[in-house]
């Protein structure tokens, strides 16, 4: 398997997890971008946003359900979040299993860079 979320979400690679359930894993960025910044990973191998289908509407509602817990549990919801999926080289996407970033408690810019 040499997908690294997919070695992740097996626990075949550690990681600092913070929610679970049967369809979605969340853990640690490795590399943090702000005071929070936590990864939404669906169980379902999915490379890019290209790659999600019809059948994928009622995960990705889920992943968006789950940051909203995450965010709400770290104290940044009212303060304000940001959700980011990047998609292909331009974006800035290096692991191709789609993941939702959900980053906060710092200001942050706009435009993105
Ligand atoms: P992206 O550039 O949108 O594909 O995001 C990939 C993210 O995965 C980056 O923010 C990385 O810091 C993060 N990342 C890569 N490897 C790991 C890992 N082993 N554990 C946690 N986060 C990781
Ligand atoms: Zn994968």
């Amino acid at each position: 398997m040499s997908c690294i979320f997919c070695r992740i979400i097996e626990k075949r690679l550690s990681s600092r997890g913070v929610y679970e359930d049967d369809r979605v894993y969340a853990f640690e960025d490795i590399n943090p971008q702000a005071p929070v910044h936590t990864l939404i990973v669906p169980k379902k191998h999915i490379p890019t946003i290209l790659d999600v289908s019809e059948e994928d509407n009622e995960l990705i509602g889920h992943m968006f359900q789950v940051a909203n817990r995450i965010a709400i549990e770290k104290g940044i919801a009212d303060r304000g979040f940001r959700l980011v999926m990047n998609c292909n080289h331009e974006s800035g996407q290096t692991v191709f299993h789609i993941h939702l970033h959900l980053l906060g408690g710092r200001p942050m810019h706009w435009p993105p860079g």
